[in-house]
């Protein structure tokens, strides 16, 4: 037995961004900062998810690798 679990919320169950506690079906991980993040939260740049406006408009403006766009040879 480990009492560990004392105080509470384990990491990895709680959204980064509204901090509610969720399913771990319900949360996403950032590819641009990591954080976790809940569907509630989720802002969408094409098919894919980041925390917020901030990270997807990074990534996608950034040196973002377009592999969907590569013209076949
Ligand atoms: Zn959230
Ligand atoms: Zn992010």
């Amino acid at each position: 037995m480990t009492l560990e679990n004392e105080g509470g919320d384990a990491p990895g169950e709680v959204c980064g961004r509204c901090e509610r506690i969720c399913e771990p079906g319900e949360l996403e991980k950032c590819p641009v900062c990591g954080h976790v993040f809940c569907l509630y939260c989720v802002y969408r740049v094409g098919s894919r998810n980041y925390c917020s406006r901030a990270c997807g408009d990074s990534f996608f403006f950034g040196d973002a690798d377009d592999d969907e766009d590569l013209p076949e040879e």
